[in-house]
């Protein structure tokens, strides 16, 4: 839940889904509408797809429990090379240092060498001795993380009270290496065409192939390169959305019809028992003003 979402976010929903799924074989027995309904509003809806499939894969082949080798572990769905060594740090004390943003820079200010200079694998195999001296692997990684987020943070390092401040070359260094840009920010724009009926239902489809939202619940989406008329649509309204490093750009339009469209299904635009993805319900608001 955490990969992607402020801590202060998950919280609420990390709660909820403990108290309804207590364990890995509580998990594997859920289906994917509730996985994804308890998961709703918290985007990137692939990692709790992940989660469910991985407790039954753990449930079948792992009696349970997380596989301690590195090769089994990233043979799970949605566990990579980061949350691999995340997970076999944290859960069975190995020594091994999950290298996420906070990380990298945390070690690249050190020798005051840009990122992408640093071979951080190579770095971390090489300076093993010196990294895990003590039997505190898993305190280790979670201390990483959080020395990067709290202290040396990517904006105003606080390296007065810094306790590596005695031997980190970017605060001795007259030539600091810069700080490293914000994640790059892609704009889009798209035509959003929605099926409505009278009883306030809205056409929505899973089949789409649209790259954030891929199998989901969307009307009919089109990326454009810029904005022309589409002339068998009434236009609604345009309004921007911000999905991670995405910044959209919409035109919503709208067509009264009482026909589904073929894999279409109708959708109530105010409650659904099913899932419904929080950008397929910022449509719903717009087109719900029409009624
Ligand atoms: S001294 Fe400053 S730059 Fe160096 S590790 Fe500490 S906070 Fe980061």
């Amino acid at each position: 839940m955490l990969q992607q979402t402020q801590v202060k976010t998950v919280i609420p929903y990390f709660n909820k889904f403990r108290k309804k799924f207590r364990t890995i074989k509580a998990l594997s027995k859920g289906n994917e509408r509730e996985v994804l309904k308890m998961w709703e509003g918290l985007g990137y809806y692939r990692r709790a797809r992940n989660l469910l499939k991985c407790s039954r894969l753990l449930v079948k082949n792992y009696k349970s429990k997380l596989p301690s080798s590195i090769i089994e572990i990233k043979k799970l769905p949605g566990i990579g090379e980061y949350t691999a060594n995340a997970l076999l740090g944290m859960i069975y004390n190995q020594p091994r240092i999950a290298l996420d943003g906070n990380v990298k820079r945390v070690f690249s200010r050190n020798l005051n060498i840009e990122e992408k200079k640093i071979n951080f694998d190579k770095f971390v195999e090489k300076n093993k001795k010196k990294l895990f001296i003590t039997n505190r692997n898993s305190d280790f990684v979670e201390a990483l993380m959080e020395f990067g987020a709290l202290i040396c943070k990517p904006k105003d390092p606080n390296c007065l009270i810094c306790c590596l401040n005695k031997t980190c070359k970017y605060f001795k260094s007259d030539k600091k290496i810069k700080s490293i840009r914000n994640r790059m920010i892609k704009n889009k724009n798209y035509d959003i065409f929605c099926y409505i009926n009278r009883k306030q239902q809205i056409a929505l489809t899973k089949n789409n192939q649209i790259s954030f939202l891929k199998n989901f619940n969307l009307p009919e989406i089109k990326e454009v390169k810029s904005f022309s008329k589409n002339r068998n649509w009434k236009f609604l309204k345009n309004y921007k959305n911000s999905i991670s490093n995405l910044k959209l750009n919409i035109n919503l339009y709208y067509k009264f019809s009482n026909k589904l469209p073929p894999n279409y299904n109708w959708y109530s635009l105010k409650k659904n028992k099913e899932f419904v993805p929080s950008f397929t319900k910022k449509i719903f608001r717009q087109v719900s003003t029409l009624f």
